[in-house]
């Protein structure tokens, strides 16, 4: 796992592909509860991805921008008075959007890998 991380870390992959994966990420778990930046941290480190602070704040005040994601007033129980994201309306039909083309790449990548070559040949 810890080569995995590293074989990872500074690649072209972070920026052209895993930086997508970590967004669909994020936007699955403020669906279900406020995120900040350190939980999603921790949360991404459960999967295998080491992200530092200086790339996870960015992408979140990112998704902000975008509209994706909306601060919420802290509670008085928050005292670090860290930023507590949740979804919004626009955020919830990406994540939806993303759901079932992420399925249908999951059908297509996985299932025909299973079968060996899934190229349609002719003949
Ligand atoms: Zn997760």
């Amino acid at each position: 796992m810890n080569n995995r991380i590293l074989a990872l870390k500074d690649s072209q992959l972070v920026r052209e592909v895993l930086l997508s994966f970590w967004k669909i990420h994020i936007l699955h778990h403020a669906a279900e509860g406020l995120v900040y930046g350190q939980w999603m941290i921790g949360e991404l480190r459960r999967h295998g991805y080491e992200i530092s602070p200086g790339t996870m704040y960015p992408l979140l005040r990112r998704m902000e921008s975008q509209g994706w994601l909306k601060p919420v007033r802290t509670s008085p129980a928050n005292r670090s008075r860290r930023k507590e994201y949740t979804l919004t309306r626009l955020g919830g039909q990406a994540l939806e959007l993303l759901r079932t083309q992420l399925a249908e790449l999951h059908r297509e990548v996985f299932e025909k890998h299973k079968k060996g070559r899934g190229h349609h040949r002719p003949g």
